[in-house]
């Protein structure tokens, strides 16, 4: 035989493909010929197949090898393919009988030696093949536990090509994947860790109820990281679907915990101020990791010190704040994966960062305003909790002395105003109040009676509040009034939304 075939997956985004390996071997000058728009890792698989066939003590054939990859319209990328080239090689060599492998989708890439090595996106690639009725794979041993998370399918783990030759050839053992550890991850940080703070509290669960991005404004010191990296103990855990796309994109960019679970926790992504735009919105050679927004994909991306990030790469928030998805561009093509996350930043509200009020602080009303000035546009026009903050007082301690309430009890009343928003707005598209656009709350049945909206209107009407600004304290309201469990907003839900938005606390 002179024709072999072996099944493996590739992938676009982090939508996985089937990819049939081809391999014919004709009679000629010994060459190797890759087609199926291989990128460059691809070529060199060619050394790397080569090289790890003779040293795990097959021969190599001399002849004229043409490998191919379909479907030749899919770009592939990375180095996922070498383990099923090495085996069609060996197939269409005749040195091995491959109807063992019939039905089986394999990834790995080649060590010299012959060792398989581990390869990013192995949990979209699993899910893949079991979605194209693929039900047994063969995938690096360092991935088996990632892939043993998909339902459905049958794991086996290689750690070298030697190995999975010895399985086929000679029934030989292929390795089980390790089983998920017992112990849950921590819970990470916890709102019962948080002194005082009951306007930060209170505007960081009305953010969460409403799925409403959110500013923290304050100098160092008033709490704004420690309320930030809280968001996601309050929001709810990651249903099946959104855990295996949240833990897809992780498996991408190679970042999955080990462990063999799925991520159930919200994340958090918090890039310091430095990140470039490709480590904000994705990039790399190869197949494209996803950047920080795709990471902070149904969870939380948290901009501290906002202000200090440079303009191109808050620039390049705009298209995921807009569609929820952010296109990847390099040289050999686009890379699309989701990006739709909830933001929260935080920002000092001067240049010199000292406490407001202390006497050091001389920046003029202008360079305030001007640095703040820095996040509209792009951001702050899409935020609509914008919540002040200020240092921990004595009294707060004294408060602080009764123990603050913790997540849990918070996420629970997030939840209720969550599953009430859904109700209100299902058959709409719209999961949360964030979502519902301000004429919908202005023009319809949903309208608020003008009573409750006369202070509001007469901010309006002298400049004090613009349009968009009204829109987002109606918003709020009505998150406000589903955390508190009435079904429409009343005049105090409408008060309370504006004290949040025009930063004047009760
Ligand atoms: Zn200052």
């Amino acid at each position: 035989m002179s024709y072999a075939r072996v099944l493996s997956v590739g992938l676009l985004g982090v939508t996985g493909h089937l990819v049939e390996v081809e391999a014919d071997l004709a009679a000629g000058l010994p060459t190797v010929a890759l087609s199926g728009l291989p990128d460059t890792a691809l070529n060199e698989a060619r050394d790397r197949v080569r090289a790890a066939i003779v040293n795990s003590g097959q021969s190599w054939p001399n002849r004229r090898i043409t490998v191919n990859l379909l479907p030749a319209t899919l770009p592939k990328h990375g180095s996922g393919f070498d383990v099923a080239i090495a085996c069609a090689l060996l197939g269409g060599s005749g040195e091995l009988p491959l109807a063992p492998l019939d039905g089986v989708a394999i990834l790995g890439e080649l060590g010299l030696d012959g060792a398989v090595r581990p390869v990013r996106g192995v949990l979209p690639m699993v899910v893949a093949a079991v979605r194209a009725g693929i039900t047994r794979v063969v995938v690096p041993l360092a991935n088996a536990a990632e892939a043993a998370v998909v339902p459905g399918v049958r794991v086996k783990g290689v750690d070298s090509l030697h190995r999975l030759v010895a399985f086929v050839r000679d029934g030989g053992r292929l390795l089980e994947p390790p089983e998920p550890d017992p112990v849950s991850p921590p819970a990470g940080p916890d709102l019962a860790e948080v002194a005082g703070q009951g306007l930060g509290r209170r505007g960081l669960e009305i953010a969460a109820a409403g799925g409403h991005h959110v500013a923290l404004i304050g100098p160092p010191g008033a709490g704004k990281t420690m309320l930030a990296e809280r968001l996601p103990s309050i929001l709810p855990p990651l249903d099946d679907e959104a855990a295996l796309e949240v833990s897809a994109l992780h498996s991408i960019a190679g970042l999955l915990p080990p462990g063999g679970r799925l991520l159930r926790r919200p994340p958090l992504q918090a890039p310091h101020h430095t990140a470039t735009v490709p480590s904000l919105v994705g990039g790399g050679s190869g197949l494209a990791r996803p950047g920080a927004v795709s990471l902070a994909h149904r969870g939380v991306l948290f901009l501290d010190e906002a202000a200090e990030f440079n303009v191109r790469a808050l620039e390049a928030l705009r298209q995921p704040l807009e569609s929820g998805r952010v296109l990847i561009t390099r040289s050999r093509g686009a890379t699309e994966y989701p990006a739709s996350f909830q933001l929260v930043l935080a920002s000092n509200p001067c240049p010199c960062a000292k406490p407001s009020g202390d006497l050091a602080c001389e920046c003029t009303p202008l360079a305030r305003r001007r640095y703040i000035g820095r996040l509209s546009g792009p951001l702050l026009d899409r935020i609509d909790v914008q919540v002040p903050l200020v240092p921990l007082r004595a009294a707060d301690l004294v408060a602080a002395a009764t123990p603050a309430e913790p997540s849990a009890v918070v996420a629970e009343r997030v939840r209720a105003a969550r599953s009430a928003a859904a109700q209100r707005w299902a058959g709409t598209g719209w999961r949360v109040n964030a979502d519902v656009p301000g004429p919908h709350l202005r023009r319809t049945r949903w309208r608020l009676p003008a009573r409750d909206t006369e202070q509001l209107r007469r901010s309006l009407d002298t400049g004090a509040l613009s349009a968009r600004g009204y829109d987002r304290v109606i918003r709020m309201a009505w998150t406000i009034a589903d955390l508190d469990g009435r079904d429409r907003p009343g005049a105090d839900d409408v008060a309370e939304a504006s004290q949040l938005r025009s930063g004047r606390s009760a």
